[in-house]
């Protein structure tokens, strides 16, 4: 069964910014499915078709198997969606925002309570359930958005660009949470521009770029892809030739900047080693792969050919 089937989806806003062209997508009952693109790939937009506060102008979505043009109201109940920003009443309490949630998917109110106790533990809220959330740090709001999400028990949890502008320890703690919920059966589907995000946690990973899906297809797969090294050095004396380095390809970008790039297998030691029995010394290196941007350099190349 599959808990989300988008076929040739298209949109285009009023100003003329097309942002979906035609995309097509599914993910399996019980995956850990990151959307991966970079700002403007039209992520945000294709979350907020699912919960139709964006129209889409064609194509098909369907969730746990139904229509959302056909049933919208049973295919948004198997749907929890934390968007990107923090959309509760500033001026409630924790525990009012998540019940008040509850009532709208029409939970008979002992049961709301019963729930909103149990996912406000669950995130470790329990004890701010009567503090505005107003009053609340960063993390404990991003946690209170996953608690509200979650209170109608859906099948598949979206998660909009999870952990921008998180800490490394709230990071952590949430993708702890998540890996933990996905273990209970949930499907959870999340957006990121961190390739390191999508590596971490998911099992199966499509890359939109410019409104359309480059790539789709299971992490390991995708991850071979990046299979080269590429380390600059600052060189301490100039050089008029790049040196040759064995299993590197050595080229000079200035006279004192070496490029080598060398299969990802072959230990960065190894080429260190060779640099030294050449007596070429250096000042600095670094990595010069951003390794997100490589994978869409090579994706793109692969569609072009
Ligand atoms: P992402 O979430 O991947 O950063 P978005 O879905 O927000 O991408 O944006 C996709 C494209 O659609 C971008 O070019 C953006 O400028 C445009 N866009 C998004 N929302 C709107 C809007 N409400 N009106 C007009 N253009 C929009």
């Amino acid at each position: 069964m599959l808990a989300l089937e988008i076929a040739n989806l298209k949109k285009t806003y009023t100003g003329g910014q097309t942002a979906l062209k035609g995309i097509s997508l599914t993910v399996k009952k019980g995956d850990f499915f990151a959307l991966l693109g970079p700002n403007g790939a039209g992520k945000s937009t294709l979350i907020s078709i699912l919960t139709s506060l964006t129209l889409k102008d064609s194509g098909t979505v369907k969730i746990c198997d139904i229509d959302i043009d056909k049933n919208f109201a049973e295919a948004r109940r198997r749907l929890g969606v934390v968007p990107q920003e923090f959309n509760f009443n500033i001026f409630e309490k924790v525990a009012q925002i998540v019940q008040n949630q509850a009532g709208y998917y029409g939970i008979p109110r002992r049961l709301a309570r019963e729930r909103t106790e149990m996912v406000l533990r669950q995130l470790e809220l329990w004890e701010k359930r009567n503090v505005q959330g107003r009053m609340l740090s960063g993390g404990m709001k991003r946690r209170l958005m996953i608690a509200r999400a979650l209170v109608h028990q859906p099948e598949v949890l979206i998660l909009d660009e999870p952990t921008a502008g998180v800490d490394i320890e709230l990071r952590r703690q949430m993708w702890n949470f998540l890996q933990q919920l996905n273990c209970t059966g949930t499907t959870i589907i999340l957006t990121t521009h961190y390739l390191e995000e999508a590596e971490q946690l998911c099992r199966n990973i499509a890359i939109i770029n410019q409104g359309e899906i480059i790539a789709n297809t299971d992490k390991k797969s995708l991850l071979s892809m990046l299979d080269t090294n590429t380390l600059v050095l600052e060189l301490a004396k100039p050089l008029k030739k790049a040196p040759v380095i064995q299993n590197a390809q050595s080229v000079l970008s200035d006279s004192q900047t070496l490029e080598l790039t060398f299969s990802s297998r072959i230990p960065v030691s190894k080429i260190l080693y060779h640099l030294e029995t050449q007596k070429i010394s250096f000042t600095g290196i670094r990595n010069k792969t951003n390794r997100l941007e490589e994978l869409f350099v090579r994706l793109t190349a692969k569609r072009a050919s």
